[in-house]
């Protein structure tokens, strides 16, 4: 058996990334939650660490992938309304991972919230 994973997705919190592997595992896909007990001991530190993530063996990603974009829960606005891509006028926005920089290990609440489009990949503020 192989032993490379792949990292469908990344959650905050311990909860979020439990409900997920839940999913995955009604599924059939088997789910590994890496940096679980880190985040539970100090949930501070998510953050620093990228949060939970949710891993797959590598010969599940493509499922996983598809999976994971069925369930996931795309961003709204204020009002409910699902965020629009203004590239394509896809509906399905998620919010854009953030930029590796030193000033964002720093101080991850001044990123400015950016969102990507599951469909095009455009990314937008
Ligand atoms: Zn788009």
């Amino acid at each position: 058996m192989k032993n490379d994973f792949y990292t469908v997705a990344a959650f905050e919190y311990t909860a979020d990334a439990q409900v997920m592997k839940g999913k995955f595992q009604s599924e059939g896909i088997e789910v590994f939650l890496k940096d679980e007990h880190t985040v539970d001991v100090d949930p501070l530190v998510s953050h620093a660490i990228g949060g939970v993530k949710l891993q797959v063996h590598l010969q599940d990603k493509e499922k996983a992938i598809a999976l994971y974009n069925e369930l996931r829960e795309y961003e709204v606005d204020p009002k409910g309304q699902r965020i629009i891509c203004p590239a394509c006028n896809e509906n399905r926005v998620l919010i854009a991972a953030p930029k590796k920089s030193l000033w964002y290990l720093l101080f991850p609440f001044f990123e400015p919230k950016r969102y990507e489009c599951a469909n095009c990949g455009e990314i937008f503020k």
